[in-house]
């Protein structure tokens, strides 16, 4: 083994020199090759770079080399690809496992690609090749691999930072979803009870009750209703979550499900001043393995958003019909209301995504209800779109896989 310092040069922790009008750090370099007039060779190349080298040790063999490079805190290493009983991929693989982080240029007998491509793969930052071996080359390669070294542990430095970010993020996020999820439960116990209660007044069992009394009552139990829907939709999304959305599939027959489900919301259709449609396409009945509750869900938030943004005097019509040449079911719902603007038409599926900040306070609301609609799509392995032209309506279809 061979260790020498090049007596010229000072021994300094981490100064820096001036290079081409940039300031650039003045390097400990080891040197490790079996052949002791090479070693003499490279020596001499990086004495002549004058202040970018700090101090030059050297090793003839794998094993010291490796030693060196663990017990010395090197900025480069220059390592020669034969080093007699081992290579060049041995010394890069074992400094590998000795989590040792230091470039690494490989000096080769001559310009082999394969051996090339092969060091660089182990983790060389470049190869030199000893025919042109010259202060310059030499120079030019020290400082690339250094500052792409300097890059390399800065991108790591923030790759980690970011994940611990993201980790604490989620942390963060599960304990808020938990929230939610209690939230919820502990407010719709009472809330149950006091529909319950208005209720048992508005039926007259706790004794007679105007007219003005009846109507206050009514409106603070359809109140209670909205809460509720809130309350379930916010469960729900915790519950997605979680991945703990229940669904219970059965085959069912689609068209006697929408044409119930637009039934039962024909009467808020017509409070609203609203034409409601349905139209079914002709054919075979349509069967689906679904969650006739969900697909339900699925049908009502679309509609009740149709009637939120359409103006009194519009019209909503449901289709249903087949698509993807009679595999899936297509449901519409289009309406004649104030649409939706392009850029953010990809954006109202997102969880608590509201258009406009003034929907919640007009229309109600919490955003949850698309981002809903589009988890149990999904579950049941269909999808959902929207087309919509601002001031002229919006048109969802989902499409369910048939049996
Ligand atoms: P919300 O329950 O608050 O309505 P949704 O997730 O159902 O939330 O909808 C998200 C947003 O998408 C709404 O706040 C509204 O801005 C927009 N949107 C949904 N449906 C329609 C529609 N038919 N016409 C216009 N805008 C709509």
């Amino acid at each position: 083994m061979i260790e020498s310092r090049l007596p010229s040069l000072p021994v300094c922790p981490s100064p820096s020199v001036e290079h081409g009008g940039e300031r650039s750090p003045a390097l400990r370099i080891l040197g490790v090759d079996d052949d002791p007039v090479d070693l003499e060779i490279l020596r001499r190349h990086l004495h002549e770079l004058g202040a970018l080298v700090a101090s030059f040790h050297s090793a003839g063999d794998l094993e010291s080399g490796l030693r060196l490079a663990r017990e010395g805190e090197f900025d480069l290493v220059f390592l020669d690809y034969d080093l007699g009983d081992a290579t060049a991929l041995d010394f890069l693989a074992r400094l590998e496992e000795a989590h040792v982080d230091v470039p690494v240029i490989v000096l080769t007998g001559h310009g082999d690609q394969e051996t090339t491509v092969r060091v660089m793969r182990q983790g060389a930052f470049d190869f030199v090749t000893k025919d042109v071996q010259q202060p310059s080359v030499l120079r030019r390669a020290a400082l690339n691999a250094v500052e792409k070294f300097r890059l390399r542990a800065e991108a790591t430095r923030s790759r980690h930072e970011l994940e611990r970010t993201v980790e604490d993020l989620r942390g963060k996020n599960s304990e808020i979803q938990s929230f939610y999820h209690v939230l919820s439960h502990e407010l719709k116990t009472p809330l149950t009870a006091i529909r319950e209660f208005v209720t048992i007044v508005l039926d007259g069992l706790a004794g007679e009750t105007t007219p003005k009394q009846r109507e206050y009552l009514e409106i603070a139990l359809r109140n209670c209703d909205t809460l509720r829907l809130f309350l379930n939709d916010l469960l729900d999304v915790t519950r997605i979550e979680t991945g703990k959305l229940s669904m219970h599939f059965e085959e069912l027959d689609l068209d006697a499900l929408v044409e119930a489900g637009v039934q039962a919301l024909r009467a808020t259709a017509e409070e609203r001043g609203l034409e409601l449609v349905l139209e079914q396409a002709p054919g075979a009945p349509r069967r689906a393995r679904a969650d006739a509750d969900r697909v339900n869900q699925v049908l009502s938030n679309l509609l009740t958003n149709a009637f939120k943004f359409t103006p009194a005097g519009g019209r909503v019509v449901v289709r249903l019909g087949t698509a993807d040449e009679g595999r899936s079911a297509r449901v519409e719902v289009a309406d004649t209301g104030r649409g939706i603007d392009p850029a953010r038409q990809e954006r109202i599926f997102e969880r608590l995504y509201q258009v406009d900040v003034e929907d919640f306070a007009i229309q109600g609301g919490l955003g949850l209800g698309l981002h809903l609609c589009r988890e149990i799509v999904l579950a049941h392995g269909g999808g959902i779109t929207v087309e919509s032209e601002p001031g002229a309506g919006s048109t969802f279809t989902v499409e369910l896989p048939l049996l």
